[in-house]
């Protein structure tokens, strides 16, 4: 098939215990319901507000956490729910990159272990094979061979992200899904990050989720991007598609929030009501009805599901 992963009506539920005797007094929907698919060698982006379920739904897809409901298929397999050996077996080609670098690395390892490891887990090679593999790899991603001998501390924050991504690539991937990669770097290593990961989606052959909270990284890196709230896929387009012509009202109101330096694009801000309610006491209806510029009554009753409304352009609202 020409799709890679295949998301069907996922829900990822966190039981919330209260008083002394931690009794489950209800549910965070941190994802509640979504579908969608991405193509091999397509680069999805997946964006929202913090909160919104956009983490929750990269590390139930890597099966880092239990589905609640729902199935992830992957390459042709129903991975949703695989365990221990199988479930390794397939972790190989679905890796992390994660937003904290360091946080991600283990101060006490030596680069070129840290990269090494899970090729020796997997494989078992030789000492002498793993640090040519481990070699090549620093050089993919651009960082000189001593760092193999060298600790996480000694890097910058981008030459660290530098290190998640070689590891994330030790196993060859078919998969990646980064996590906000570069939102904790300097804006100024930003953009170098980000092209190196798009070089290596040439390189080898990758196909990405890129979940951030901004639609202007994910312009640069995506080809088509899903834009999510509370839990919920709020609209899925084309990236053209989705810029030129944004149909949620919470789409339109993040794209009239990028700063555009060309005065004919200059659109009138929207600004967004209040803050975004609690995945725990989600509103009735549509989730984005409390804030929504554009509500009308049908809003606060019904929950709108996500529609074709044009080729390869969905979106969930009772507008269209
Ligand atoms: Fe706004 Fe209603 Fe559409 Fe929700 S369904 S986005 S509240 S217009
Ligand atoms: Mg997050």
């Amino acid at each position: 098939s020409e799709n890679l992963l295949e998301i069907h009506n996922l829900k990822t539920y966190y039981p919330v215990k209260g008083g002394f005797f931690k009794h489950t007094v209800g549910d965070v929907k941190a994802v509640d319901n979504i579908s969608f698919e991405i193509k091999r060698g397509e680069t999805l982006g997946l964006v929202g507000e913090s909160g919104c379920g956009k983490s929750t739904a990269g590390r139930t897809i890597l099966r880092l956490l239990k589905p609640t409901e729902g199935k992830i298929i992957f390459d042709g397999i129903d991975i949703t729910n695989l365990s221990g050996k199988s479930l390794r077996g397939i972790r190989k080609d679905l890796q992390m990159v994660f937003q904290d670098p360091y946080a991600s690395l283990n101060p006490m390892q030596m680069v070129g272990d840290i990269i090494a490891e899970p090729i020796y887990n997997f494989t078992k090679k030789s000492r002498a094979e793993l640090k040519k593999e481990v070699i090549d790899l620093l050089e993919k991603v651009g960082l000189p061979e001593d760092s193999y001998f060298k600790y996480a501390h000694e890097f910058s924050g981008g030459q660290r992200q530098r290190i998640g991504i070689a590891r994330a690539l030790a196993l060859r991937p078919k998969f990646i899904i980064a996590d906000e990669p570069v939102s904790a770097l300097d804006v100024s290593v930003q953009s170098q990050v980000l092209n190196l990961l798009k070089d290596l989606q040439e390189v080898f052959e990758l196909t990405f989720l890129f979940i951030a909270h901004d639609l202007s990284v994910v312009k640069h890196m995506s080809d088509r991007i899903g834009v999510m709230y509370l839990g919920n896929m709020a609209e899925i387009a084309e990236k053209a598609c989705l810029y030129a012509e944004p149909l949620h009202p919470y789409t339109q109101a993040l794209i009239s929030a990028i700063p555009t330096q060309d005065p004919r694009q200059k659109k009138e801000r929207i600004i967004l009501k209040g803050d975004v309610p609690s995945p725990l006491n989600p509103p009735t209806g549509c989730p984005f009805h409390p804030r929504c510029h554009m509500a009308i009554e049908e809003c606060s009753k019904h929950k709108p599901v996500l529609k074709e409304v044009k080729s390869s352009h969905r979106v969930a609202c009772h507008l269209y």
